[in-house]
């Protein structure tokens, strides 16, 4: 394992940056997930660093060591692909051992390290197989083993669990990162679905248009996103349009009047998580915001329930509860309160967070 560092990384096409100026750090041992929608960069800034891409401008180091015009099989670094790129007619065993056959080792240590990687992703049972005769998440394991066989210092994951069901994405999710940990290896995942971000990350960087507009913990972006894109990319809000009239005071386009948390005076959004609003049916009292509504809409998601509350002719919130048994649960049509602290919302003014 070794830290990799990318400095002012950058990919044009002709006059399209498909990745701008991207500065990272990724310790030793840290799992950093590249999480943004389609087309923002993330696949380009992964085989930049595998070496399959190469930069226009900016240098990737891995342990110290600039490896910016190293051809890929000089870096050491495990590129697990999403289709998993596994040779069809080859057994399991001579698909992990492929690589380093090509890399002249000796027949015993492949044979030595070929079992060691199978062992490692469970499958030493199955060395004799072909592709064809395996699961999707076990063909995915065997893509794994094949990036492990080389001993990288760095993985890199390109939406490794976008082919498997979603059943089987969890438990990989929890393998994969159980597997990484006891191995302290450094990597780096691409994927543009959020959960999958949240749940594997020790840190996540939020791409878009080629350029990173946050990089922090999940609590980070979750509770401070830096920008409304983040705001709207991590999690849900409502976003409500409107001004900040005065200090402390924002007014809705649609005209209610609602206590925030800074921002300056001029245009801006309130954005505000779903479960940070209360619902009632009676007045909430000793709450900076309580307004009435009329519910709309109702989604059962099982554990939770969504509740769509039009606040006015122009505007409406989505309150998400906890579905809790004697709990009020709200029907179409009902008249209901609602209410949230001025500290749950957050001011963004010209995409950028004003608080
Ligand atoms: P996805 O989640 O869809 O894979 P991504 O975030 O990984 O998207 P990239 O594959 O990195 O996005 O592509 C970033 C941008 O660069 C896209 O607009 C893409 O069309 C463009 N791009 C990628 N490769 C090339 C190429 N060889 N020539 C021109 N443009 C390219």
């Amino acid at each position: 394992m070794a830290k990799l560092e990318l400095d002012h990384l950058s990919k044009r096409y002709g006059d399209f940056h498909a990745v701008r100026d991207v500065t990272l750090d990724v310790a030793e041992g840290e799992f950093l997930v590249l999480l943004g929608p389609s087309g923002c960069g993330k696949t380009t800034t992964l085989r930049m660093i595998a070496g399959f891409v190469e930069p226009t401008g900016g240098a990737v180091r891995v342990g110290g060591s600039d490896v910016t015009w190293q051809p890929p099989w000089k870096r050491n670094t495990g590129l697990v692909f999403q289709s998993y790129a596994l040779f069809p007619h080859l057994t399991v065993n001579q698909n992990v051992a492929f690589g380093l056959e090509m890399r002249k080792c000796s027949p015993g240590e492949v044979a030595q390290r070929t079992a060691e990687a199978l062992r490692l992703v469970r499958l030493e049972h199955l060395g004799e197989r072909l592709p064809r005769q395996l699961s999707g998440g076990q063909q995915q394991r065997v893509a794994l083993a094949r990036a492990l066989v080389f001993r990288p210092d760095v993985l890199l994951l390109d939406e490794p669990l976008s082919n498997l069901d979603a059943k089987l994405r969890h438990e990989v999710r929890v393998e994969i990162r159980e597997l990484q940990r006891q191995l302290g290896l450094t990597t780096v995942m691409v994927t543009h679905d959020q959960e999958e971000a949240l749940t594997m990350a020790d840190r996540l960087v939020v791409m878009s248009e080629g350029a990173v507009r946050q990089a922090g913990t999940q609590r980070d972006l979750y509770e401070r996103p830096a920008d409304r894109f983040v705001a709207d990319f991590v999690g849900r809000s409502t976003f409500i349009e409107g001004r900040v009239e005065s200090p402390g005071m924002f007014r809705t386009v649609g005209g209610l009047a609602m206590r925030c948390n800074g921002g300056a005076v001029g245009a801006a959004s309130l954005a505000i998580r779903p479960e940070r609003i209360s619902i009632s049916p009676t007045p909430l009292v000793g709450v900076d915001n309580s307004l009435e509504g009329t519910v709309e809409f109702v989604s059962y998601l099982g554990a939770q329930i969504d509740i769509h509350i039009r606040i006015s002719p122009r505007e409406r919130l989505i309150a998400q509860i906890a579905n809790r048994a004697g709990d009020f649960t709200p029907l179409v049509g009902d008249g209901v309160h609602v209410g949230w602290a001025s500290s749950d919302a957050r001011v963004f003014e010209d995409g950028a967070e004003a608080s």
